[in-house]
């Protein structure tokens, strides 16, 4: 090779020209940094995992904000699961949608699934106290709670 600065032939592969001192890495240095920018991944998610990180997030806010209603008993177990998928997502906004989507379901599930038992305590004490009627007996049973006391 040839001392780009000074015209001499110098060693192959070497650093400093012994001729002038001109440093004779500069341009394999920039070549490599280069070919590092190139070569790094396309951030582009093009699966369904972005789709499950969506769908969890909105059934997570479905099963909080449902939760008085019990609506997180039906739909935070399919939020939860959907979230866990979605976080496979490359796409850093629906990552966080997807870890939102997942708190979102197991508080709505927990929420639910306690008004839903308070629900049945407080209306069964009800009943064995006798302060329930006969109509409301027939929800409770609807309800799927045993209100047969044994006469
Ligand atoms: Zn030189």
């Amino acid at each position: 090779m040839y001392c780009k600065k000074c015209g001499k032939m110098v060693e192959d592969g070497s650093t400093f020209c012994p001729y002038c001192g001109a440093d004779l890495r500069e341009e394999q240095v920039e070549v490599n940094e280069n070919e590092v920018a190139e070569a790094a991944p396309a951030n582009e998610d093009n699966g369904p995992w972005k789709v499950f990180a969506l769908v969890g997030y909105i059934l997570g806010i479905v099963s909080l904000a449902g939760s008085i209603l019990f609506i997180g008993l039906g739909t935070g177990v399919p939020g939860i699961v959907l979230s866990i998928l979605g976080k496979k997502s490359t796409n850093p906004d629906r990552q966080q949608k997807a870890a939102k989507g997942l708190k979102l379901s197991i508080w709505g599930l927990i929420i639910s699934t306690v008004l839903y038992i308070v629900l049945i305590v407080v209306l069964t004490i009800l009943v064995m106290n006798g302060t329930i009627d006969a109509e409301s007996v027939e929800f409770l049973e609807f309800l799927g709670i045993d209100v047969n006391m044994g006469n």
